[in-house]
């Protein structure tokens, strides 16, 4: 499959053959369709396969640009990743006009407020400062359609499994979820079965 097979919006495309891409990667060709048709993937891989890309790709596809809630929530274990993944969607959706914000640990409390309330569609950033803004009522959770948590197995072994599931249980109800993880130790596998719906497996 190549990107213009997908069925992905006309903005989206172009965005992405900016951003220089002329094929999917492995992963991208096997999970944007499963992730755009509404399943919840488990997708293990590893960082430098294309997983960031293929986050931002299907996250802008999904958002519904016409609303100004906030639609997708990505989790990552670094202010490093969270900051990546949010650029990643920026530059990908430029022509969709995607406003997307970094909820990071280290920044003021007072820009994350000033973002929020001003709408944007994503919300990328680690597991403590959203479980913060969520419980501040500041990142409203209402219109949230998809979680992705990325590279879980990192987020577990830097102890943020708590704040994950304080996070999930603050999420409506019929959520899609995505959770991308290089290795599938029990922990993780438990966290698929209480947060995911019939998911399909992914091994790249
Ligand atoms: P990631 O695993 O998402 O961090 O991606 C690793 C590197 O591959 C990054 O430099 C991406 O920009 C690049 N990349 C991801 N997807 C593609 C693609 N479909 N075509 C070319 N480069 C890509």
């Amino acid at each position: 499959t190549n990107f213009d097979q997908m069925g992905l919006k006309d903005d989206l495309l172009r965005g992405i053959y900016n951003y220089g891409f002329e094929k999917p990667s492995a992963i991208q060709q096997r999970a944007v369709m499963p992730i755009i048709n509404g399943r919840d993937v488990i997708a293990q891989a590893q960082s430098g396969t294309g997983k960031t890309s293929m986050i931002a790709l299907t996250v802008c596809q999904v958002v519904d640009t016409a609303s100004r809630e906030v639609q997708a929530l990505i989790l990552s274990p670094t202010r490093e990743l969270a900051s990546q993944t949010e650029k990643v969607i920026r530059t990908i959706g430029d022509f969709m006009n995607i406003q997307a914000h970094a909820c990071i640990g280290g920044k003021s409390v007072g820009e994350d407020i000033r973002k929020l309330e001003n709408g944007v569609h994503v919300v990328s950033g680690t597991p403590g400062r959203v479980c913060d803004m969520i419980k501040r009522r500041t990142l409203r959770t209402r219109a949230i359609k998809i979680l992705i948590l990325d590279e879980s197995d990192e987020m577990l072994s830097r102890g943020f499994k708590d704040q994950i599931y304080d996070v999930y249980r603050h999420l409506p109800p019929e959520l899609q979820v995505v959770l991308i993880s290089a290795t599938l130790p029990h922990e993780i596998l438990e966290m698929t079965s209480k947060f995911m719906t019939d998911p399909i497996r992914i091994l790249v």
